[in-house]
Parts: structure tokens; C-alpha cells; sequence
């Protein structure tokens, strides 16, 4: 039987105790169904659904947003086989990972900055959110994974962005954005499973360092009254949490609870922070975590 790495198995029972941390091992080895957006940018939901159809590819819906679909008879290889992936009129993207944008909800005269944005998954979908009239800037440290980003933000039709590939800390202190998407680079603890974890110490102490950071850069660079969502896909405190309390006093910030009853679907892991948002592993959801903020 697979088990987490030791150093986030401890982490995890210290943190949740050993009953729930072995519930979240459980999820860890689910086999998730593969999910997708449907590009409004580019398609229709009904269009996508009769291209799906006509290929004989079984769907259901998600109750998180109306273009997110979960995929029940293909995985991954079928799906990017079709038109409507090489068309770019879906973009296959995690349930949790479409949580942040859809917290944040650019509006077409937003000024946006996606802070961390290659491969580009979130800055795509805020881009369909505001039928491709808000100026989003994708910040992208990595110049690989910049050019993932660019061919992705290319294909889906999102022409309205800019692609700086920079690291996001030296930007500017005189830019100034109406929304901020800080989707932080992190230990990828909510994610592990038996084919693929790169958790290590090393990486959960480094990750911890670069979100304080990336979190501080992101409150001044925002003015006052103004949003920002923090995200990651770990489920561990020292990412989140301890992240936002350390920098939200001193930087300006405060927490704009996400309801209880929002997203009722997503199963919900305890958090130490009221008003955010801790996503448990589980066959539909990885673990994530999204935190809605306001400068004040
Ligand atoms: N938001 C992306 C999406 O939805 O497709 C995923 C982002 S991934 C969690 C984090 C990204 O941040 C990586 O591509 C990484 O190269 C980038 N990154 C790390 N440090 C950065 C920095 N200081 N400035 C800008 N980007 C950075």
C-alpha cells in the first residue's frame, strides 16, 4: 500500500490529526476523472457538449461554474485528440484550480495581474470570464514555461494579455491593478500521488519563503479597497495560513470571508483561518487552497 512521503505524512497528522491525514492519504490515491473549461473565448458550453457527444465522449456537469465538465469515459490522450483541444475551445484544468478566478471575478474594465501565471490555466479563464476585455498581465518567471504560456494564451484566443516574463517581486512599485491573482508557487502538498510527488523539506521551506514574499509584493502593488486571491495547491498551514498571517497585518490586508455555503460541492478540509477556503483530496477535487483578500 502506497504511503505519503514520511516528512508530509508527519505534517499532516501534526496538522489534522491521524484520522483525517489518513483520510487525505486516501484521496491522494484516487484516480481522478480528467476535467476541462469550455472556452467561451472560442465555443459555446452547448457546442462543446455536442462535439463531446458526437465523439461519444460521456460528460457530466460540475456545480462550480457552468463550463466546467467532468469527463467520465476518456482520459487525457482521447480528449487532446479532438478539434475542440487543438481548436483551443476547451482547456483541460483541474476542478480546484478553477476556484480562484472565479473568487476574484474580473470584470471586462479590470486592470488584472496574474502574478505566477504559466502554463497559463487561470489567466486563460479569466480572460473567458470577461469575454476578453479586461487587460490581464501574466507575470512568468520562467522562460520555458513562458512560452508554454504564450502558445496557450495564443490558441485559447486571449488577446488582451501581456506576457512578462520577469520575476514578479522586481515589478514596478508604480504599476497598480484592480485584481491581483497570486496563484503561488508551492510544495505541491494537496496534489501527491503515487506516480508523482516532489515533496521534499527543502521545497516546503522554500515555498513558505517565496509566497511571504509574492503575498507582500501583491498587497503593494494593489490600492486600497481593491481585491487580490492568494492561492495554492498545498493543504499544509505553513503555505497558507501562516503565509497570510504573517504578511495581512503589516501589508495592508484583510480577509473577505468566502461563504460557508459556497461551492458546496467542493469537500472542505478544517482551516485555522475563517473565511478561507482548504479543498480536501478527493476523487473529484485535489487539495487546494484559496484565500479571497482586500487591501485596506
Ligand atoms: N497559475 C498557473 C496556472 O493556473 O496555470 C500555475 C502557476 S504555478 C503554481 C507557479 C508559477 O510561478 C510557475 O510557473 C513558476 O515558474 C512561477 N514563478 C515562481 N516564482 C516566480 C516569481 N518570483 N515571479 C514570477 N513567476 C514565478
Amino acid at each position: 500500500m502506497w504511503e505519503a512521503p514520511e516528512y508530509l505524512g508527519n505534517l499532516l497528522a501534526e496538522q489534522y490529526g491521524s484520522a483525517l491525514a489518513e483520510e487525505i492519504c486516501g484521496g491522494f490515491l484516487c484516480r481522478r476523472p480528467v476535467t476541462l473549461r469550455v472556452n467561451t473565448l472560442k465555443c459555446s458550453v452547448p457546442e462543446a457538449e455536442g462535439a463531446l457527444k458526437s465523439a461519444g465522449i460521456d460528460f457530466s456537469h460540475s456545480g462550480i461554474c457552468p463550463e466546467a465538465l467532468i469527463i467520465n469515459s476518456a482520459r487525457e490522450d482521447s480528449l487532446r485528440s479532438l478539434s475542440l483541444y487543438s481548436e483551443g475551445k476547451i482547456y483541460l484544468q483541474s476542478l480546484s484550480s478553477m476556484l480562484p478566478p472565479l473568487l476574484l471575478n474580473p470584470s471586462p474594465n479590470d486592470s488584472v495581474l496574474d502574478m505566477a501565471a504559466a502554463p497559463g490555466g487561470k489567466t486563460t479563464q479569466m480572460a473567458a470570464m470577461t469575454g476578453g476585455a479586461a487587460a490581464i498581465t501574466a507575470c512568468e518567471k520562467n522562460k520555458v514555461r513562458a512560452e508554454r504560456l504564450r502558445y496557450n494564451l495564443q490558441r485559447q484566443g486571449c488577446g488582451r494579455v501581456s506576457v512578462m516574463v520577469c520575476d514578479v517581486r522586481r515589478l514596478d512599485s508604480r504599476f497598480s491593478f484592480d485584481k491581483i491573482l497570486l496563484d503561488a508557487p508551492c510544495s505541491g502538498s494537496g496534489t501527491v500521488s503515487e506516480e508523482h510527488c516532489e515533496f521534499t523539506a527543502e521545497l516546503y521551506d522554500r515555498s513558505c519563503r517565496l509566497q511571504a514574499e509574492l503575498l507582500k509584493k501583491a498587497l503593494s502593488l494593489l490600492m486600497p479597497g481593491k481585491r487580490a486571491v492568494y492561492s495554492t495547491c498545498s493543504i499544509l498551514r505553513g503555505e497558507n495560513e501562516e503565509i497570510l498571517k504573517s504578511v495581512l497585518p503589516s501589508a495592508g490586508g484583510r480577509i473577505i470571508p468566502i461563504p460557508e455555503g459556497a461551492f458546496p460541492e467542493v469537500p472542505r478540509l478544517p482551516t485555522e483561518m475563517s473565511g478561507t477556503l482548504c479543498v480536501k483530496p478527493s476523487r473529484l477535487f485535489e487539495g487546494f487552497f484559496v484565500a479571497h483578500i482586500e487591501k485596506i
